[in-house]
């Protein structure tokens, strides 16, 4: 745990959505789209792939039981699911979370690559 990481000392006031012995789901601070939510590991990691595949499984039973409460809530059309790990990647908090985006058709004009601006006609 690090005493300066806002993953490890979440906002008591936020609302927790589910928790489980190894990782809890809240809404993103700066949601993307309505019900943009973060599972997020309790051990303090940067790199997803640093953890260990007990660890990883965890998080993915966590975004499974995730979507189902995010899909009751909102009845999204879609999904997306992303990790961003490194600066490079859009990384801005050294502690790993899945990012579960809620979709809607017609939410943006072309959602086609929509990840790298710069790649999304194609
Ligand atoms: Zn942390």
């Amino acid at each position: 745990m690090n005493t300066h990481c806002p993953f490890c000392n979440p906002d008591s006031e936020r609302e927790l959505i589910v928790e489980s012995a190894t990782s809890y789901a809240i809404f993103d601070k700066f949601p993307v789209s309505e019900g943009h939510t973060l599972i997020i590991p309790k051990k303090n990691c940067s790199d997803y792939f640093e953890l260990t595949f007990k660890d990883q499984s965890a998080c993915i039973l966590m975004l499974n039981r995730v979507k189902q409460i995010i899909w009751e809530r909102f009845r999204p059309d879609g999904f997306n699911v992303g990790i961003n790990i490194s600066e490079a990647a859009v990384q801005t908090v050294p502690h790993v979370p899945i990012h579960l985006i809620p979709r809607n058709n017609g939410d943006v004009k072309s959602p086609r690559g929509g990840v790298i601006p710069d790649k999304q006609n194609y």
